[in-house]
């Protein structure tokens, strides 16, 4: 077995960690006071080829595979989560378009997304509860040339930034009951609500959409009718979960190197609190929590690469592990820092916030665990 990156991954990895100091920590607190993506960074990760990772060439993206998407995310995240959920977002739509798009849908957006020309965004989930997708409100009925929407989607992200937006609708019963449509911004009847304003990931914007009698072309169906729910699924599982997963490992990454420095800088009794047992242990709970998270991450990245069906359930594991693990590690990291990790001039407090939003985002930990059962029983 070989845990050696290849060339290309390493190569992304230096670009991502060097991209993610000089060009996105200058403007984290800019996004923890405003809560809004910047719009300069677009054309820049366009630059360095990460708003087309695992697109291939033809469409205009850097065809680096999974691994290589994992490694670059956790490299941003672990400067900014919320840059880095942006683009796993984004990555959603570019896979969700090279899985079942025609050439024709390919070849109008994959182009525009790898440029930076907008963000990319799959509109799923809806008030009525994102756990449920059966239950979703929002219809597509069809009527010649189309369809007509009527509904609404919240909790969006980029939805703000996305010319395109991929949404899926309501358009007959069960699980052949939802299909999937490209949007365009502007259409008549389609418009975007709030921005939300999370507690954590400031800087990756969250927002509601609306349809009334929003009327669509027939060639905005992505796959075929009815084809919605496993678009929808397969997109989740297999991009969602690991991008959220790596969003939580740069979190984890973070934590740990807060976590050291705190604890070799503050003294008490005379020695650094780095000598107290107590403080070694939560270190080294935080390191075994980052190592497990990065080793199901790397696993259900490879398996993807690899083409093998089972990954979905390993990036479902790493999705769960490592927010969760996040969620932990980032806890201890604040404790270390006593008082002082309640304060906003130390970075551990947005690790925390930023651990707490990733739970929920791309599924919630109780869904993950119903997911993975079902994997082992069956
Ligand atoms: C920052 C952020 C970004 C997001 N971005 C997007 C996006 O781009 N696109 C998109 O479509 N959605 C997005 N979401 C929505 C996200 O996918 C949902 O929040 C998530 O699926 C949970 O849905 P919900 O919030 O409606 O919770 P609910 O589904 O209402 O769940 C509430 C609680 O019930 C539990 N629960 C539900 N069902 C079961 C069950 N069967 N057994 C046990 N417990 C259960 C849940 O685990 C949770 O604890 C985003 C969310 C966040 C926070």
């Amino acid at each position: 077995m070989d845990f050696e990156f290849p060339n290309p991954v390493k190569i992304v990895q230096r670009t991502a960690r060097d991209f993610a100091r000089q060009a996105v920590a200058p403007l984290v607190p800019q996004m923890e006071e405003t809560g809004r993506f910047p719009k300069s960074l677009l054309r820049s990760l366009a630059d360095v080829g990460l708003l087309g990772v695992i697109v291939p060439r033809k469409y205009g993206g850097s065809e680096l595979g999974f691994l290589a998407r994992t490694v670059a995310l956790t490299e941003i995240s672990k400067v900014s989560a919320a840059v880095g959920v942006t683009l796993q977002c984004h990555h959603m739509q570019t896979a969700a378009i090279l899985d079942w798009g025609s050439r024709e849908q390919k070849e109008r957006h994959l182009p525009a997304l790898c440029r930076g020309d907008y963000l990319g965004t799959c509109a799923i989930t809806e008030p009525t509860g994102g756990s449920d997708l059966t239950g979703m409100g929002t219809t597509a009925r069809p009527e010649r040339g189309g369809w007509v929407l009527n509904g609404s989607k919240c909790f969006i992200t980029n939805v703000h930034l996305c010319a395109a937006p991929l949404v899926v609708a309501k358009t007959g019963e069960g699980s052949r009951g939802l299909s999937a449509f490209l949007l365009k911004k502007g259409a008549p009847g389609f418009s975007v609500g709030r921005d939300e304003h999370k507690v954590g990931l400031r800087g990756a914007d969250t927002g509601e959409m609306f349809f009334k009698n929003c009327r669509l072309g027939s060639e905005s169906l992505l796959g075929d009718e009815g084809e919605g729910m496993k678009a929808a699924l397969k997109t989740i599982s297999e991009v969602g979960r690991p991008g959220m997963a790596a969003a939580a490992l740069g979190i984890l990454e973070a934590a740990l190197e807060e976590a050291v420095k705190f604890s070799k800088s503050r003294t008490l009794y005379g020695k650094p609190i780095a000598n107290l047992q107590a403080i070694q242990w939560h270190i080294a709970d935080i390191m075994m929590d980052l190592e497990s998270a990065r080793l199901l991450c790397y696993r259900a990245s490879w398996l993807k690469d690899q083409g093998r069906l089972d990954c979905a359930t390993h990036m479902t594991m790493a999705k769960v592990f490592a927010t969760e693990a996040a969620v932990r590690a980032t806890r201890k990291a604040l404790e270390i820092h006593g008082g002082c990790g309640t304060m906003m001039e130390y970075p551990v407090q947005r690790l925390w916030r930023d651990a707490m939003v990733c739970v929920s985002a791309g599924g919630t930990t109780e869904i993950g665990k119903i997911v993975l059962s079902r994997a082992a029983l069956n």
